[in-house]
Parts: structure tokens; C-alpha cells; sequence
């Protein structure tokens, strides 16, 4: 039975309890998403779109309270936590301003007939299975398009997100998306997999781990359901010989460091030509060290707890398992004594291919990098892992930059910057990372109706 409640990372004291769904409650769920979703995709498409404004609105109003509230959930410091509730409610106006327009009809070429006209059409009611790591951010990405789109919406939150899962749901209903439209749901993997089943239910979009998106699209496939997954990472990042070396060992360090390192597109492998190693190294282990670990709420913290002691338990052991095979541990990597999720960040180096973490995603404010002799050697190591989701190159000369970046399997490849995520700008992986694409114009093709219209 799925236990929905939060926990304060930072004080390990249980805050609220949340009373979880009977399976009884499963089909009256879907009878009421079903019955919304002919109204709301019926609804004109302004005035859909008004709603998303004023939800994109009150993310603004509302950013300091909502960045509060998941400090005290999963542990993200306040100045990022409000940033993510403002990022949230850009992806909210972004289809506000844009969704009308991408969901015109559009004539084709005729060829022999009259006319033909494509029309893009919601499909019907929608589940989606959202993470902890980003509780504001994952769910506007897939509920903003596809409310926009006139689809209907259960949202199954992380059982450790159950707060600010409710507070969004408020936020939506107050903007006037029908109650009925969008439903929070508190529900076990089991009545997740049923309401999949459940030929009411069109299609699923998870973001989190391997093993959930397996499960759910496992049975999104037997059922014959589309699914978008947006899984894991081990994102590389690739420094070339002619940048200013000390200079980007800051920034990604600190990008490492930001959520306290669990973000699916974190640069959590680093490769780095052998000559330049040991400045490298030197500038990631003091800025790590420097990272001032402790409550999110402070705002002289720039490393919070991770979301869960089990959470952080699985991080240190993870490193202290890379030790065990052979690789070095630089600094950190140890619990602190005391209350809370918090451990020191870690640096590794000498991760070979015969080491779990060489093939792990580590969640976690974990560093590991990589001395490499040639940029064909940083490019096929970079690609050796199952992981497709991001990637980045820094380099002063950009076409240069630019060719290496394009060599990158991933779904997002970057020069010298990384992970940067905006509502305009398209977001997934490839390989293990997941299939289908969030954000922009992408992110509303997913499921909607392409539908051809053609009159001889
Ligand atoms: P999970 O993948 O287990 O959780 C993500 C979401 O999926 C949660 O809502 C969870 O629900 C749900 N879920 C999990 N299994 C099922 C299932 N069989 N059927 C339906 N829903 C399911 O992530 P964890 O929190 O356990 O984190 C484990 C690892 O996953 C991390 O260490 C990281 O590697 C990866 N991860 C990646 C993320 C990303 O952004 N890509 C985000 C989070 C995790 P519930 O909470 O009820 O179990």
C-alpha cells in the first residue's frame, strides 16, 4: 500500500500524512476525467489558454511561498525553489501565448482533391507520473501542453511530494481549469497501472527512474497506450584544450552542485584533456568543499539535504562501493552526523568500465571525472553508457565546440553551457533516457490527434 507523506529532509520529522486512494475510488477517478474531457476540449482554445495565464500568474505571485514549501519537502534550497516555481509558470504562459497557434488547422498541398487539411485534436483523458526532484517543473511540462491541447489530466505525484502536488492542483482549479479536467491523484503503483489499463485512459507520461518507466510502459504497451518517458542521465561534459580551465571547473562544479545534484540532466561525468587534470580537479575539490552544506532554507546554503535519508544512504553507498572497486575518493562522500539527508560532496576519479559507477546514474552531489588523452576518446567514453539525455562541450574555438557536440548521442547537446531548460526549447532523451520529447512545439505533438481531413 503506497504511503503518501512528507518528510523534512532537513530535521528527518514527518510533516503530514496523506490518506491514499481505495481501489474503489479508481473507476469513479476515471469516470469524472472522461466526463471533463468532453467539455474542456470543447471549450475555445482562448479561453484555455486564459486559464494557463493566470495558473503561469499565480507561479509568479506565488514563487517565494512555493519555493518554501518544497525546501521543506525535498530539501531544495529557497533561491533555487523559487526560480523552478518561476521557471514553472514561464512553461505555463509559454503555452498560453503559443498553444492556440500550434493547434491551427493547417491546409496541405490539395493534390487531386479540394482540400487537405490536417487538424490537431486532443485525444482524451491522460496520467502522468511525476518525480520529486523538480515537484513544480516536471508537472507544468506535461500538464500546461496537454490541458492547452484539451486533453484531461490525472497527476500522480511522488508519494514524497504530496504538499505542493495539492497546492498545484489548487493553483489550476483557482485559474479555472475544471475540477474535473485536472485530478490529483494519491494512488498506489497498482491503481496507476489499472487506470492505465483502462481503455478510458489514452495514453502516460513519466519522468523518473529506469525501473518506473519500464513498469509503465510496459503497461502503457500491453494496452496499446503511447507513453512518453523521460528517465535518467549520466550526462558527459567535455572540456576541450583551448578554454580557460579553472574558469569552467567553477561553473560546472557549481552546476553539479545545484538541487544537491539530482536532476536527471545534471554533468555528472566530466572528461577532461590529461594535461589540464590537475587543475581540474583542484578547482572542483575546492569548490565542492567551499559549498556551504546545510538547511534550504538559509540563504547562505548552496547544497540542501537530498530529498530522503534512504536517498542519500543510496548516494554515499554508492560511492563508497566505487572506492571499494578500485576508484579515488578526493573528498566527501560521507553522511553528516546528526538529523537530515546530508552528506559532503563528492569528487571520484578513476572509474573504469569495470565499476558499477562507471554505469550507475549517481543522484547525488557526486563528481566524477575522467582524464582523457584525445577528443576521441572523451567522445566514445562520453557515449559508452546507456544514457542519452544531455550532454555538453566547452571550447573557446566554437566550431570546433560545435563538431564535438554534434558527435554526442544525446537529446540535447550543448556548448558551453549545460542543461539549460526553457519552455521554447525541446526536452528528452534517447537510449535509456527515454523516448518522446516535453517542452515547445514538441511537447504538445505528443499527444494530440494529427488528423487529416481530406474532401474530393
Ligand atoms: P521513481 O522513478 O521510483 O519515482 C518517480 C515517480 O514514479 C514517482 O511518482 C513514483 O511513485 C513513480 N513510480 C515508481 N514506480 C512506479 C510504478 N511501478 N508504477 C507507477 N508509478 C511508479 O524514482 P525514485 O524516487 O525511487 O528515485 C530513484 C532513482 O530514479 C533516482 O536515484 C534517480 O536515479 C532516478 N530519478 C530520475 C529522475 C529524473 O528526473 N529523470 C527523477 C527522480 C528519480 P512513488 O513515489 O509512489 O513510488
Amino acid at each position: 500500500m503506497a504511503t503518501y507523506r512528507t518528510t523534512n529532509p532537513t530535521t528527518g520529522r514527518t510533516e503530514t500524512d496523506f490518506p491514499t486512494l481505495d481501489d474503489g475510488q479508481v473507476e469513479h477517478i476515471l469516470s469524472r476525467s472522461d466526463a471533463a474531457f468532453s467539455t474542456w476540449r470543447t471549450t475555445p482554445a482562448q479561453q484555455r489558454a486564459a486559464a494557463l495565464t493566470r495558473v503561469a500568474d499565480a507561479y509568479e505571485a506565488r514563487a517565494e511561498e512555493l519555493g518554501r514549501l518544497i525546501a521543506t519537502e525535498m530539501g531544495k534550497p529557497l533561491d533555487q525553489g523559487i526560480g523552478e516555481a518561476q521557471l514553472a509558470g514561464s512553461i505555463y504562459r509559454w503555452y498560453a501565448t503559443h498553444g492556440p497557434d500550434l493547434l491551427e488547422s493547417e491546409q496541405l498541398d490539395p493534390q487531386g482533391a479540394r482540400e487537405s487539411l490536417v487538424q490537431t485534436e486532443p485525444i482524451g483523458p491522460l496520467v502522468g507520473v511525476m518525480p520529486w526532484n523538480y515537484p513544480y517543473y516536471q508537472v507544468a511540462r506535461f500538464v500546461a501542453p496537454n490541458l492547452m491541447a484539451g486533453n484531461t489530466i490525472v497527476l500522480k505525484h511522488a508519494e514524497i511530494c504530496a504538499a505542493s502536488s495539492e497546492v498545484m492542483a489548487r493553483m489550476l482549479h483557482d485559474a479555472g481549469v475544471p475540477e474535473d479536467a485536472y485530478i490529483n491523484v494519491f494512488a498506489g503503483h497498482e491503481q496507476i497501472a489499472a487506470m492505465i489499463a483502462d481503455p478510458r485512459v489514452r495514453g502516460v507520461s513519466l519522468t523518473g527512474s529506469e525501473r518506473a518507466g519500464s513498469a509503465v510502459a510496459g503497461t502503457a504497451g500491453e494496452h496499446l497506450k503511447k507513453a512518453v518517458l523521460e528517465l535518467g542521465g549520466s550526462d558527459p561534459l567535455i572540456v576541450l584544450d583551448d578554454v580557460d580551465v579553472e574558469h569552467v571547473a567553477g561553473i560546472v562544479a557549481k552546476a553539479r552542485l545545484s538541487n544537491a545534484g539530482q536532476a536527471c540532466n545534471s554533468p555528472k561525468r566530466m572528461f577532461v584533456p590529461r594535461e589540464m587534470t590537475e587543475t581540474f580537479l583542484e578547482t572542483v575539490i575546492a569548490t565542492f568543499e567551499q559549498a556551504t552544506v546545510g538547511d534550504p532554507l538559509d540563504e547562505d546554503v548552496d547544497v540542501g539535504p537530498l530529498s530522503s535519508v534512504e536517498a542519500r544512504d543510496g548516494v554515499v553507498e554508492q560511492v563508497a562501493r566505487a572506492v571499494e572497486q578500485g576508484a579515488t575518493l578526493h573528498t566527501g562522500g560521507v553522511a553528516l552526523s546528526g538529523e537530515g539527508a546530508f552528506m559532503r560532496p563528492a569528487v571520484l576519479t578513476g572509474v573504469t568500465r569495470e565499476m558499477d559507477a562507471y554505469w550507475e546514474e549517481i543522484f547525488g552531489p557526486v563528481a566524477v571525472i575522467h582524464s582523457v588523452s584525445s577528443v576521441d576518446e572523451a567522445v566514445e567514453l562520453a557515449d559508452d553508457v546507456d544514457f542519452g539525455l544531455s550532454g555538453s562541450v566547452w571550447g573557446r574555438d566554437l566550431d570546433r565546440a560545435q563538431q564535438v557536440a554534434d558527435r554526442l548521442e544525446v537529446g540535447m547537446a550543448y556548448v558551453n553551457e549545460h542543461g539549460t531548460t526553457l519552455p521554447g526549447l525541446p526536452f528528452g532523451g534517447v537510449k535509456r533516457s527515454g523516448f518522446g520529447r516535453e517542452l515547445a512545439r514538441w511537447g504538445m505533438g505528443e499527444f494530440v490527434n494529427v488528423r487529416l481531413r481530406r474532401t474530393s
